[in-house]
């Protein structure tokens, strides 16, 4: 490898939407930029979390210098605590950023270990052969930042999840003049946030949500419950505003919502007026004319709050007829389901419940739109362009929407998670893809799933389970009794009994077929039942179940 090259290798998050990670490489210096997770899909069951393949960085962990991170989001910080006890780096990361890792850090016992930097935005540090620059930029979390990685082979411009918010809630404005600065003076190439192209327009400042979350709560009969991501902390600074201009006091209503109500409060992040807030214990008896409650659980997460509070299992707080419910958030999709059902129960409690932006906007998104991407093209106009953070059809149009601006002068880059590219003074090269990925986890036991685990769940769901019973004699390998037969998921109709009937049937023959050897050798006993009911149930019925024969000593 050169010196002067540069390499870049997306390791999560182009091609998917979630878990983003992409590594820098120059000489023998490895700089990683977040480490997110994304939720799985519903097709793999009971997975918990999914997050990068790291194969790459392991391969080279002598080589990797830190983890730098964009903003405290879960699809950028959600994988440091599996990472972590693989390869245990330096994280920098901003203040607000690095309150939030540590909290998931002590949650997985690893914060004593870990070695966090806090960063600020206008600062910059050195990084091995790397110096990052933090660029302010808006979002729906506080603290974001952009980077600007000056590298042996020019300066690469990292825009981390963005929107250009002119009116931002805490008056800190995207950081344009820097762009611009390093536009000026040249960059090598620009990765980009790529989720809302398909979007015309601007997005909406942060700030639109105002005027209908005011009306709601000035008109509101009753209590008021409003649901936004934990994170967002604009929006519950416009709640707690809301709630004080017209003269109800606020309560805070789940764990994620208090715990970040908390630190960005305790940072001087979040400005609530003294005596505003309603005790948790007093939220039951408090006036509900006098009452606007954050909740956390706007995507109808099962054990989260909104949803508890729904079906009326929540010790602190409970909706009435003429309650008002608000969702504040996205709907993610997948999770439109179980948001609905949560918003049925609202409806049959006769809440008054709003959840899109038919009557006003309710929601607005953190992310940037075409024309914000366009201006950040025009002010960056880099040499090579490498749209990232976006599903492979959100990638593609960011990169169509590049050659229409005409702002790159190189390359347009259309990369996949594992595909390198290589920048030297002649060219972007691709090179030969690296292991990536995407890794199943079990939150408990911080366990990877094996990819034959997800198969056999797979396999359970559609063909069920079938496990025969059998008890034999240990001395005379005689049966004692009629087997077992134990089903789930397999064989609901009424033939039922018939099949199972003849299930026993074949166990019966297959083990007066065996010789006496056999029969007290329970592996080899069982291994037959197995696949001679396989045969025979596959005949009878064309399914494939599980099949566990069960050997009882008596
Ligand atoms: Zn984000
Ligand atoms: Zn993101």
């Amino acid at each position: 490898m050169r010196k002067s090259s540069l390499w870049a290798i997306p390791l999560g998050g182009l091609g998917e939407f979630g878990m983003n990670m992409l590594a820098l490489r120059s000489g023998d210096d490895i700089l990683v930029i977040d480490a997110g997770m994304m939720f799985p899909e519903a097709e793999l069951l009971g997975v918990d979390i999914v997050i990068p393949d790291i194969t790459y960085l392991k391969q080279n962990r002598d080589r990797v210098r830190a983890i730098v991170l964009t903003h405290g989001h879960e699809d950028h910080i959600g994988a440091l605590p599996y990472i972590l006890r693989d390869l245990n780096v330096p994280i920098f990361g901003t203040a607000f950023t690095l309150a939030l890792v540590r909290k998931r850090l002590q949650e997985h016992g690893l914060l004593d270990t870990a070695d966090l930097r806090e960063v600020a935005a206008g600062r910059r540090t050195e990084i091995g052969c790397f110096e990052v620059e933090y660029i302010y930029v808006t979002h729906s979390t506080i603290d974001c930042v952009a980077l600007a990685i000056r590298t042996p082979a020019g300066v690469v411009i990292h825009s981390g999840d963005y929107k250009m918010d002119p009116t931002p809630i805490d008056g800190q404005p995207f950081d344009l003049h820097t762009f611009a600065r390093y536009g000026q003076e040249g960059v090598l190439a620009l990765f980009s946030d790529s989720t809302n192209v398909e979007r015309p327009g601007y997005t909406p400042s942060e700030r639109a949500v105002w005027t209908r979350l005011e009306e709601l709560c000035r008109a509101a009969p009753r209590k008021v419950l409003i649901s936004c991501f934990a994170s967002s902390i604009h929006r519950i600074q416009q709640v707690v505003d809301i709630a004080a201009l017209v003269g109800r006091k606020i309560g805070f209503v789940g764990r994620s919502m208090v715990d970040n109500v908390e630190i960005a409060h305790g940072m001087g992040r979040l400005r609530i007026p003294d005596g505003m807030v309603i005790r948790p214990q007093d939220l039951r008896s408090f006036d509900p004319k006098k009452t606007v409650v954050l909740v956390s659980g706007s995507q109808a997460e099962p054990m989260s709050s909104l949803s508890r509070v729904a079906v009326d299992n929540h010790r602190l707080l409970s909706v009435e007829p003429e309650d008002t419910v608000i969702l504040s958030a996205r709907i993610i999709p997948g999770n439109e389901k179980s948001i609905f059902r949560m918003l049925d129960h609202m409806f049959r409690r006769r809440a008054l419940v709003y959840y899109d932006n038919a009557g006003g906007l309710l929601h607005v998104s953190g992310h940037a739109s075409q024309e914000e991407q366009k201006l950040m093209l025009n002010l960056v106009r880099p040499k090579y362009f490498v749209p990232l953070h976006g599903e492979y059809r959100q990638l593609f149009r960011h990169a169509a929407l590049a050659h229409q601006v005409g702002a790159v002068s190189g390359e347009v880059l259309l990369l996949e998670d594992g595909q390198a590219v290589e920048f030297t003074e002649e060219g972007a090269v691709r090179r030969e893809s690296v292991a990536a990925g995407r890794v199943c986890v079990d939150s408990g036991s911080l366990e990877e799933i094996e990819e034959v685990v997800i198969r056999d769940r797979k396999h359970l769901s559609e063909d069920g389970i079938v496990v025969p019973i059998i008890a034999i004699d240990k001395h005379t390998g005689r049966m004692e009794s009629r087997p077992e037969m134990v089903t789930r998921g397999f064989l609901p109709s009424e033939d039922g009994t018939e099949v199972l009937d003849g299930a026993r049937a074949v166990i019966l023959r297959t083990i007066e077929q065996s010789n006496a050897e056999e029969k007290t050798d329970w592996g080899v006993i069982k291994e037959k039942i197995r696949v001679d009911l396989k045969r025979y149930l596959n005949k009878q019925t064309s399914k494939r179940p599980l099949i566990l024969p069960v050997i009882l000593e008596v």
